[in-house]
């Protein structure tokens, strides 16, 4: 409000300003094949105050998987000395490996004010969401299960075991979606997309989110 608005009667009101908000964790969750990964790739670039959480892993490097890209991979003597240094905001065991969310990266970029996303399974979405009251949640929903069946295969990095058994897990993650704060439909990848552009930027607009000017 310039002074002269003022000078007419216009009583000073606190300005927000869109360059200073509060960062938020987005929870970007689903069965395995679902396509979160594609889905956040395409987040990412379409807004870039968005920034990918990158877990650690006890898991072994896939070919075609680089330290610090996807994971950051880690020996289990490290991540259990990291676990106890309460260096995650959660952790979890998947299929056998732990996996963890990084505490100190997380709680920074939020501070900046970025939108920091998690694209995690539905196990892991439900303990990012007990560990952080304030994440938003975003189930996203396969157009069925034999599409997840088929984009396991194309994925081509696990063996038919391990697909039947994630496969086994769809069914009960499902079910989850209830407990989620919104649902985007992957049967569209482009409609699917702007669906969860229009949730980060609707949550951005939150007035709550708006820091007051000093
Ligand atoms: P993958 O080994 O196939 O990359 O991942 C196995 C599962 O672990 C995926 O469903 C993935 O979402 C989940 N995951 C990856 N990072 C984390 C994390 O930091 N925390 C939790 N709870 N789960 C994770």
């Amino acid at each position: 409000m310039s002074s002269a608005e003022s000078a007419r009667g216009v009583a000073p009101v606190p300005v927000p300003r869109s360059n200073r908000r509060v960062g938020f964790l987005l929870v970007v969750s689903g069965p395995s094949g679902v396509g979160k990964g594609t889905l956040v790739e395409r987040l990412l670039a379409a807004r870039p105050e968005c920034i990918l959480s990158i877990s650690n892993t006890t898991r072994a490097r896939r070919p075609h998987e680089t330290d610090s890209v996807q994971y950051h991979f880690v020996a289990k003597e490290e991540f259990e000395r990291r676990r106890a240094a309460n260096q995650f905001l959660e952790w979890a065991e998947v299929h056998g490996h732990l996996y963890g969310t990084p505490r100190a990266f997380v709680e920074e970029h939020l501070r900046q004010g970025r939108v920091v996303v998690l694209e995690v399974d539905v196990q892991g979405g439900a303990s990012v969401r007990r560990a952080q009251a304030g994440a938003v949640s975003v189930f996203i929903w396969p157009p069925s299960i034999d599409t997840l069946r088929e984009r396991l295969d194309l994925r081509g990095t696990d063996s038919a075991e391990v697909i039947e058994r994630r496969l086994a897990n769809a069914g009960t993650e499902l079910a989850q979606w209830k407990e989620y704060d919104y649902l985007v439909w992957n049967d569209d990848l482009d409609t699917a997309v702007a669906g969860l552009v229009a949730i980060v930027d609707a949550e951005r607009s939150r007035v709550g989110r708006l820091t007051q000017p000093e």
